[in-house]
């Protein structure tokens, strides 16, 4: 390592477990963190040099934020971009990556158009704005901004008049996309990490599989699409290019029957589905990231086992004795005290997972609810 990483601070915007495990990679490479959040005892700063507690406008913290750091990151996509902006008034290209990323990434209907316009195949969408724009039979009707684990949208038919008319009125004065339904086989995703020198490179494909809108479990390799790879790693690739990463994003696809690649979403951050890195891989997602906006080189992110990824979401969080003393099993907790229902507790990344039956495991414990 040329620079010596113990004398860098970085700042990270949002105290979630993404922030968290992003903590934890820089304090493996000496790298001191302060965490910047509305909340107090966040999962992130439980494990952070440093907090800031404070509102994401508020100038007078993000002074201070700035003074203390010399990189700036944010771990989740909803950081306003005024408070880029303003961190980047404050001390030009230390805040990574940069706002076009969380522009597009913000807005269904600028992203949708952003990827069409590089040439990226995504599901056929359009902006409507009531019911009479409707045109298709089958449908889903999306907020473009904010909505995030099925959160903010409804599908629906062409026949179901009063169920997408409450979805205009609920929604009123926000911009809506409609989508057609994709009849896709899995949903696969990319992780790509890209420095300043603008060196790439990819994680995946992974495989993975939602239970309610969210991420249930993810497999790394994802065998049956080794022959989509290629592709799937040239379109995160584009993307990284196209907004000058400087760090990590995530390209989601729907895989449809006869191979196809659409990509449903792009993620400005590191992503949940790769989080099996940590444990399979010589360098993980969050370590490539706190790399890429420190300056410091992409590193290769050799994966020396396959792994299985198991989100503990909610109750499952009193599972996990189940996993406690396998030999391959690695338990991730996000010190969150409250186990509410649809909140990411932990993870559990299993390496070699062929050897024993999880799917069968994790069904069977499905069933138990
Ligand atoms: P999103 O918030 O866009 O990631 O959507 C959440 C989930 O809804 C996706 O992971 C898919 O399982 C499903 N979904 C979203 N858009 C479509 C679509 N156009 N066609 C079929 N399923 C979709």
């Amino acid at each position: 390592m040329s620079q010596n990483t113990q004398q860098i601070k970085l700042g990270i915007l949002g105290g979630g477990q993404l922030g968290r495990m992003s903590a934890q990679a820089a304090s493996k490479l000496g790298i001191y963190t302060v965490i910047f959040c509305p909340e107090e005892n966040s999962p992130a700063s439980q494990v952070a040099d440093e907090t800031i507690v404070a509102d994401y406008d508020n100038q007078d913290a993000l002074k201070t934020l700035s003074e203390r750091c010399d990189y700036i990151t944010y771990e989740f996509e909803n950081i306003p971009t005024d408070t880029v902006d303003y961190l980047n008034t404050l001390k030009r290209n230390t805040t990574f990556p940069k706002k076009k990323l969380l522009e597009v990434s913000q807005d269904r209907i600028t992203e949708k158009q952003f990827l069409n316009d590089l040439g990226i195949a995504t599901t056929k969408w359009k902006n409507v704005s009531s019911p009479e724009d409707i045109d298709v039979t089958d449908f889903i009707l999306k907020t473009s901004r904010f909505g995030y684990d099925g959160k903010g949208q409804i599908k629906a038919c062409k026949d179901d008049e009063s169920k997408f008319a409450t979805f205009f009125e609920l929604y009123n004065g926000q911009e809506i996309i409609l989508e057609h339904i994709v009849d896709f086989e899995d949903e696969i995703s990319v992780v790509v990490a890209r420095d300043m020198h603008n060196k790439t490179y990819t994680y995946g494909p992974m495989l993975n599989v939602h239970k309610n809108h969210i991420l249930h479990h993810t497999h790394h390799p994802s065998e049956q699409y080794k022959m989509v790879q290629d592709h799937a790693c040239e379109i995160a690739a584009k993307i990284a290019d196209a907004v000058n990463l400087r760090g990590v994003l995530t390209v989601e696809y729907f895989v449809t029957k006869d191979m196809t690649l659409l990509v449903n979403e792009i993620a400005p951050r590191t992503h949940n589905s790769g989080h099996w890195s940590i444990d399979a891989c010589v360098a993980s997602q969050f370590e490539n990231h706190v790399r890429c906006v420190c300056g410091l080189d992409v590193k290769e992110p050799v994966a020396h086992a396959p792994a299985l990824m198991i989100n503990l979401i909610g109750d499952d969080i009193h599972y996990i004795q189940d996993f406690e003393m396998m030999r391959n099993a690695h338990i991730h907790l996000y010190g969150k005290k409250e186990a509410r229902a649809g909140r990411k507790m932990g993870h559990i990344t299993v390496l070699n997972p062929e050897d024993i039956d999880y799917d069968a495991l994790i069904h069977k414990r499905r069933h138990e609810k």
